[in-house]
């Protein structure tokens, strides 16, 4: 039975490639392993697998009964449901602590990077894996995704020496021209309001409250017209109504550096506060990682 290595819910580029290139490095080991994700490609992820040739891994939604390796991730909100009756063999992420646990010893490769992919790499370097030149695009994509370019505050000097490392391997010498395409085809509004809330969104317990963030990175925040923003904020409304304390979605402008907020709240000034912002004006210069920038001050809020 091959254990199944998998991404985390509302899957993003790193988590969908990390599992890709996680199931590579453990099946240079001699482990059996298949790498799967918890949804749908989104349009970066998409192109980047297009650009490089790659298969989507297979869908999956339920694990009972699984052995699993978790990359990406490591919080309960955002495994498969069923992850109490499936067995935790290891994780690699970039991440805060999550709330998983196991019943045995599991082998974790947890660090304060960008990117899970530069672990990753990082990981074949060290079992002395290689890494296929598709592979390494992707890679590559996923490292530039998560740093926003290199210029997201989580972007460590690992991520960079990861990801010059892999451009070699590809073959692609203009990081910048491959990370501009694929921030194009990651700023694609043609969806849904609620297609787009939930593109890239997340739900944390923050001191017992179910708070849930989106993010849309966008080459510029002048593509979300008025009529959108009104039907992204009605949507946003439906989806706190939908259990949650709070829902809020990051609208991040990657060209000027910074992010906008639409939120529905039941302590919307405990947010306000928390993120510098007011009613009037959500504009947040120089916040692109919801992470490292967004996640850490709610938190402490909430506590
Ligand atoms: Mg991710
Ligand atoms: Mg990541
Ligand atoms: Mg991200």
């Amino acid at each position: 039975m091959s254990a199944l290595v998998i991404g985390h819910k509302n899957p993003d580029t790193d988590s969908i490639i990390a599992a890709l290139a996680a199931a590579n490095l453990y099946q240079g080991r001699g482990i059996a392993v298949e790498p799967v994700c918890q949804g749908e490609p989104a349009p970066e992820t998409a192109f980047v697998l297009d650009r490089f040739n790659l298969k989507a891994p297979r869908i999956v939604h339920t694990v009972a009964g699984e052995e699993l390796y978790l990359v990406d991730y490591s919080d309960l909100a955002q495994a498969p449901d069923d992850f109490a009756q499936a067995k935790l063999l290891g994780i690699i992420d970039h991440h805060k602590l999550g709330d998983v646990t196991s019943d045995a010893p599991v082998e974790c490769w947890i660090q304060p990077v960008g990117c899970s992919n530069t672990i990753i790499k990082i990981c074949h370097d060290y079992y002395g894996v290689s890494i296929p030149a598709p592979l390494a695009g992707a890679m590559l994509c996923a490292i530039l995704s998560d740093t926003v370019l290199f210029k997201s505050p989580t972007c460590t000097e690992q991520d960079k020496k990861a990801a010059e490392e892999l451009a070699k391997l590809a073959g692609i010498d203009d990081l910048n021209a491959l990370g501009f395409e694929m921030f194009k085809a990651k700023s694609n509004l043609n969806a849904s309001p609620r297609d787009l809330i939930f593109r890239d969104f997340k739900d944390f317990e923050m001191g017992g409250k179910k708070i849930g963030i989106g993010q849309l990175e966008l080459l510029s925040l002048d593509m979300i017209t008025p009529e959108l923003k009104a039907k992204l904020q009605q949507e946003l409304d439906k989806v706190k109504g939908e259990g949650r304390n709070s829902a809020i979605l990051i609208l991040t402008d990657i060209m000027k550096e910074g992010s906008e907020m639409l939120l529905c709240s039941d302590n919307a000034e405990t947010i306000y506060t928390a993120l510098k912002t007011s009613a009037g004006n959500t504009w947040m210069p120089g916040v692109l990682s919801r992470k490292k920038q967004v996640v850490p001050p709610l938190q402490a809020a909430f506590k």
